[in-house]
């Protein structure tokens, strides 16, 4: 068994405007059933998710914040404009995003970009992904998975790795319930998280600098799914997330 991960070269600096799946399709031969991952910079770079720091006014919640942290509060406004829930104020922002994503500042960040700037994910990374994934598919002949993800820190463990914030056509997480472990039990484990762990091994190409490998292609494992998938079958329902109440708890 085995699969390959293929970092897609020669992708230049991406701009506002720019037609990621035109790019793509230049620079590597798409085959049927590839499961095509995009660093969520590059989609928030073509949809133009870049702001300006000093064009930011914060309002009285993101003072108050700011107050409390010391933090400055236009990064904070920032934050708080991609954010559904507050979790975490310090020693950071610790959200849930519009999308249903938990995570540090609501993934918007200062790297990768020229500076006094933030770029702010895409807005409706499933969005994205399914107009990138039908523009590729429309470009290569072929069927694909798209997953959008990000870098992101883990609650219990030092390291960030990658994950998965948006998906095309790929079922992100694999049910094993009903199946037998290798002496015949019933499986204690039974869901696989398929789209973070395919973003982990697309990272481990992407890295988090200058390298410039925005797009990894996973080729040989069979993940595809012909119809409409969503990235929030993976998020925990909010009645069996433990974790969430007890921050929830804290906060108060
Ligand atoms: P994130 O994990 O989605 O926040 O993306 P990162 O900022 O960690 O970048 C992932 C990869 O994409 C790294 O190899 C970066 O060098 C690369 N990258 C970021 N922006 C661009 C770009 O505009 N063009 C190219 N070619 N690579 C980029
Ligand atoms: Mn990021
Ligand atoms: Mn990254």
């Amino acid at each position: 068994m085995k699969f390959e991960a293929i970092a897609v070269e020669n992708i230049p600096l991406i701009h506002a405007g720019d037609n990621l799946p035109s790019i793509i399709c230049e620079n590597i031969e798409l085959q049927d059933r590839d499961i095509v991952i995009i660093a969520s910079t590059v989609v928030a770079k073509a949809e133009g998710e870049i702001f300006r720091l000093e064009d930011i006014t914060p309002g009285k919640i993101s003072l108050e914040i700011a107050a409390r942290t010391g933090r400055d509060a236009r990064f904070i406004e920032a934050v708080l404009s991609r954010s559904g829930e507050v979790l975490v104020e310090k020693p950071f922002m610790l959200v849930t995003t519009l999308s249903g994503h938990t995570c540090v500042n609501a993934g918007i960040d200062e790297s990768n970009i020229e500076n006094g700037f933030l770029l702010y994910p895409p807005e409706n990374p499933d969005a994205s992904a399914s107009r990138l994934g039908q523009e590729l598919e429309r470009l290569s002949g072929k069927k694909l998975s798209v997953i959008i993800t990000d870098t992101n820190g883990r609650a219990f463990k030092i390291g960030q790795t990658g994950v998965a914030i948006g998906i095309y056509k790929i079922k992100p997480v694999k049910r094993w319930i009903g199946e037998k472990d290798l002496f015949g039990r019933d499986l204690e484990i039974t869901e696989e998280a398929i789209a973070d762990e395919l973003a982990g091994a697309a990272n481990l190409l992407m890295g988090e600098g200058a390298g410039g490998i925005p797009v990894v292609v996973i080729r040989g494992l069979d993940y595809y799914c012909d119809e409409e998938t969503y990235i929030k079958e993976m998020y925990r329902p909010e009645e069996l997330d433990i974790i969430k109440k007890g921050l929830r708890c804290l906060q108060k």
